[in-house]
């Protein structure tokens, strides 16, 4: 009876079979994750924020620095900048030098989805389609703000 469309970047492929227009670009991140020892107080392990360059725990002696903000070119494409994360890493090396001793064990790219000339995310009923909603376009901050998202849609779905 009713539809979410919640593709993030495949989300304008699908709108399209309701000729709705829906442009929603990608924008890469890159991020690395260290590994080795616990760094500095073991009780109080925060993540860590500068220049927005982040440091994030994740485990016993784990860390994920990141990320890149790389933008598609006039053609859409988007490579990963390996001196892009070079200097994410030295900025996060900078406030945090003991990562510098650590094994860099993983290193990650994915695609943001970015609504353009709108601003993110894109949470609102497909025009002319009363039973599809969107709930898309996230960009930076999709995983902060899943539970708002679901918060918006559980009424219109429980209606
Ligand atoms: C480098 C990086 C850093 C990030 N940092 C943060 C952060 O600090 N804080 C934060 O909150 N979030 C962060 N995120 C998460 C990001 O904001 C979300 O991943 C983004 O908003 C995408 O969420 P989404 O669910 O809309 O899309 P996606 O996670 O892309 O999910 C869309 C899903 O739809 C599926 N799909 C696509 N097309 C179709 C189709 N035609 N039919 C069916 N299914 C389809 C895809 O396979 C995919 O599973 C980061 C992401 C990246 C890449």
């Amino acid at each position: 009876d009713r539809v979410i469309i919640a593709a993030g970047l495949g989300s304008p492929f699908l709108a399209q079979y309701l000729q709705t227009p829906l442009d929603i670009r990608p924008v890469l991140g890159q991020a690395i994750a260290y590994e080795g020892e616990i760094l500095g107080d073991p009780d109080f392990q925060p993540a860590i924020t500068s220049g927005d360059v982040h440091v994030v725990p994740s485990g016993v002696g784990g860390y994920w620095v990141g990320a890149t903000v790389e933008f598609p070119d006039e053609q859409g494409e988007v490579m990963a900048d390996e001196q892009l994360l070079n200097e994410v890493k030295e900025a996060a090396i900078a406030f945090c030098p003991g990562l510098q001793h650590l094994n860099m064990t993983e290193q990650w790219s994915g695609l943001r989805p970015r609504p353009h000339n709108q601003p993110a995310p894109v949470i609102s009923q497909l025009p002319g389609h009363e039973q599809v909603w969107l709930a898309t376009g996230h960009y930076r901050n999709g995983v902060l703000l899943a539970p708002a998202t679901a918060q918006i849609l559980i009424p219109w779905l429980q209606s």
